[in-house]
């Protein structure tokens, strides 16, 4: 059977020449970097290359460069490190759409000291920026935003917000897991001080991170041990990893162009072909203001898990909502922030393309969707037409 992966957002496949790079790591290149002899050194020399390299990429100095284990630990560093070099100040400015590695971490910083805003989206996914700029205040410790958000794909204009809360000395961290790859991560075009990547939403391995830290601001780690990582990140550094994600970004760079014109194409085609296919559908997010790769629909009537699984049926891998919050009952909490009532939300399917999708992948599932919801109407009680 044919399979087509729609499913980018929640993670990618890496790349063949990512891997290459990698696999000495394991087995040739082995020394621990922190050893002095020379198996220690050619691996540190190895991961100070992988390190400039990233820096390069995103206008940033190699001593910002914080290798972590994933996007989480990035952004729950950049959070509290923020509050403990701030012990005065215990207020938090986050958005109701973070990804559950900010928002289950401020939720829980609410219950213990800290105040915590969380600036509304309108029905398009856009924040609302009065209330932010309302919200900035002397107390404020760190302000964190996402980039882009990883089930509707909306882009925030972190650039100013994050001018804002400089102009008032707040820290500003960004989530930019799911816009690393496809925008332009420039740190000092966007201002920001704090910023998290993930290797496995573009084409690099799980289990890898960075943490952007802007040279000059106070910062305290969250684990402690050895001084690795300029003694802010302590453990031994993952090598092969660190090569992984090095090269990874600078692929995603060197393709960033020709591959983003190409995937916004398939998938405005996408888009355009399932709003005609199907009746009572609806695209959620900012029409234009989103990833290049990113659609996500909501159908009147049916549960998007039903619509999933028929999917995965017929070869197609998607998803309802973000991999982290799929599994529970609850709708997205994206989607409800944008004002869609539960049962609206429950209706939701999102389809992230790649560099490996095709025109011929669109027109299959432009093909089987609009049968598939209908089948399901049919089935479902709420439908009487
Ligand atoms: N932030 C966003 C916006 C994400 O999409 C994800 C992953 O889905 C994360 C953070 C967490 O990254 P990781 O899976 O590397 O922990």
């Amino acid at each position: 059977m044919k399979t087509i992966y729609l499913d980018n957002n929640a993670t990618t496949r890496v790349a063949p020449e990512v891997l290459t790079e990698m696999t000495p790591y394991f087995s040739e290149f082995y020394g621990n970097p922190s050893s002095m002899h020379s198996f220690g050194g050619q691996v540190a020399k190895k991961i100070a290359e992988s390190r400039a390299k990233v820096a390069a990429l995103i206008g940033a100095d190699p001593d910002e460069i914080i290798f972590t284990s994933c996007g989480t630990e990035s952004d729950n560093t950049a959070i509290h490190s923020a509050l403990a070099v701030n012990p005065e100040k215990r207020h938090i400015i986050t958005s109701r759409v973070e990804h559950p590695a900010v928002k289950a971490l401020c939720e829980h910083l609410a219950e213990k000291d800290c105040r915590v805003t969380t600036i509304e989206v309108d029905s398009a996914g856009n924040l609302d920026m009065d209330q932010y700029k309302k919200s900035l205040s002397a107390d404020t410790a760190v302000v964190s935003l996402m980039w882009a958000n990883n089930e509707t794909g909306v882009i925030f204009p972190v650039e100013e917000a994050a001018q804002l809360a400089r102009e008032r000395g707040i820290l500003f961290h960004t989530d930019a897991v799911q816009a690393g790859g496809s925008l332009d991560l420039d740190v000092n075009a966007l201002n920001v001080d704090l910023m998290s990547l993930s290797a496995h939403k573009f084409y690099g391995p799980k289990g890898i991170g960075i943490l952007y830290a802007r040279r000059g601001i106070p910062f305290l780690p969250m684990q402690t041990g050895g001084g690795h990582e300029r003694g802010r990140r302590a453990g031994t550094e993952n090598v092969a990893y660190i090569v992984g994600i090095a090269t990874a970004l600078r692929l995603a760079y060197e393709e960033q162009q020709e591959s983003n014109t190409r995937i916004a194409r398939l998938r405005d085609k996408l888009i355009a072909g399932v709003l005609e296919r199907i009746p009572d559908s609806r695209l959620t997010g900012h029409p234009a203001q989103r990833l290049p790769n990113s659609a996500s629909f909501l159908f009147k009537y049916i549960e998007g898990e039903s619509t999933l699984l028929r999917l995965d049926l017929l070869g197609v891998a998607a998803s309802s909502g973000s991999a982290c919050t799929s599994g529970s009952l609850e709708p997205s909490h994206v989607l409800t922030a944008m004002g869609f009532r539960h049962e609206e939300a429950h209706g939701s399917l999102r389809l992230t393309l790649g560099k490996e999708n095709s025109e011929a992948d669109v027109d299959y599932v432009l093909g089987i969707l609009p049968g598939i919801v209908e089948k399901l109407r049919r089935m479902s009680p709420l439908f009487d037409g």
